[in-house]
């Protein structure tokens, strides 16, 4: 039998040793480290219309939203903020739900079952990995942005219906999903193509409406976005988007939906004013591809591969765990704060520096990003040297020994 104490010490102590523990980093207000480790692409988490139009939800709507849409009602507010939704992206219709990750567990087992095989991306977040666990379909993962397999799996499918699943651009590598592709091949079996769109709203397609937007697949009927209104839209909250007979069904059988409590009005408010203001600015989204870009070269030049980022998502990856703590570490004391990937949270077990473009970083944000990953690049170079030199004096130690003895 194992005490409960010694587990907890057991698992503690292992995730310390392969350089796998996190902890809570505080915080302030009035911080004044460079974020580029936060999702808030366009730069409105702090813009006073945004604060504004949640305060004045707040004082409209109340500061909480008091239960389950089913049960105590649905909102003006969330009406609107759904119709806004919904005609950005070019669909028929949205759902607000509390958070992208909830959005996600609601479409994906509401649209799934036992009598549906879910063909996932390999990359997918975390959020569609969880959903699809939960759908209680069979699901196959698919390697990384490989239509042919979707396709061969598909064809070779015992059950009558079949979701395909991906990201559209995906959160570690920001890369960017074959949606026309998958698409042919979700039509041409009678499946329907399920596309999280939390890292594409707001800097993919004409003015950030989004990768199904971008591909001309928006509206169609089997093709079903969901969406965070946490990254670009500067708040908090998911929604679904799809044609108004998906919605219903949604609405209907999305335990996410049904049993938890809506969204806070306050976020509410907060996200309508960033989808205007992204209506009214599409040049923010141009911005933050353009500074993305800029990161990633940055990296370039101190010899730091990355791949080209489709959005707002730059990575770098690097040989190991205690290796991306200390990269990342070094950044942070040098007042910049970039994530930090590590498994779990990596598919391919690669961690990666992460730093995300945001429309308002300035050119002294850059030179001092730049300088920060020039040091950082520098203690990993000292750190590999030093286990290296450790590695053969080890070598020749061992050597030595042996040869004493023989
Ligand atoms: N999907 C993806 C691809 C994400 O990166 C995230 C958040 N990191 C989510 C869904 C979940 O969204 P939220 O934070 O609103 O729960």
């Amino acid at each position: 039998m194992t005490q409960f104490t010694d587990w907890l010490a057991e698992e503690d102590r292992q995730r310390r040793m392969a350089s796998l523990h996190r902890d809570l980093h505080h915080r302030s207000p009035a911080s004044d480290t460079l974020d580029l480790a936060s999702n808030d692409y366009l730069g409105l988490s702090r813009d006073v219309r945004v604060i504004a139009g949640a305060r004045s939800a707040a004082d409209t709507w109340g500061a909480g939203s008091t239960g389950s849409r089913l049960v105590t009602g649905s909102t003006e507010l969330l009406r609107d903020l759904e119709s806004d939704l919904a005609s950005f992206m070019g669909y028929e219709s949205a759902l607000v739900f509390s958070s992208g990750y909830l959005a996600n567990l609601g479409a994906v087992t509401a649209l799934a079952g036992p009598d549906c095989l879910i063909i996932s991306d390999q990359w997918n977040h975390a959020s569609l990995i969880d959903a699809c666990r939960l759908s209680r379909s069979e699901v196959l993962v698919a390697p990384h942005v490989d239509p042919e397999t979707v396709a061969n799996l598909l064809a070779n499918r015992r059950q009558p219906r079949a979701l395909i699943v991906t990201d559209a651009v995906f959160s570690v590598d920001g890369d960017l999903a074959p949606l026309i592709d998958l698409h042919h091949v979700a039509r041409a079996s009678g499946a329907a193509l399920l596309v999280d769109e939390a890292h594409s709203l707001g800097v993919v397609g004409p003015g950030g409406k989004g990768a199904t937007t971008a591909a001309g697949l928006s509206g169609e009927p089997d093709v079903i976005a969901t969406a965070t209104l946490s990254k670009s839209l500067a708040s908090q909250g998911g929604a679904i988007l799809a044609t108004s007979e998906v919605r219903s069904h949604i609405i209907n059988r999305a335990r996410s939906f049904i049993f938890d409590t809506a969204l806070v009005p306050a976020a509410a408010g907060a996200a309508r004013v960033a989808l205007q203001v992204l209506r009214q600015e599409p040049q923010l989204s141009d911005r933050a591809n353009v500074v993305a870009a800029q990161l990633r070269g940055i990296l370039h030049e101190i010899g730091w591969s990355s791949p080209p980022p489709a959005a707002a998502v730059v990575s770098a990856p690097i040989a190991d765990s205690a290796l991306a703590v200390l990269a990342a570490d070094t950044c942070r004391e040098s007042g910049v704060l970039v994530g930090c990937f590590r498994p779990p949270s990596v598919p391919d077990g690669i961690p990666r520096l992460r730093l995300t473009a945001r429309a308002n970083l300035t050119e002294a944000q850059l030179l001092t990003t730049s300088r920060a990953l020039q040091l950082a690049r520098q203690a990993v170079t000292a750190a590999e040297h030093a286990a290296a030199h450790a590695t053969n004096t080890a070598q020749s130690t061992a050597e030595s020994a042996e040869g004493r003895t023989t």
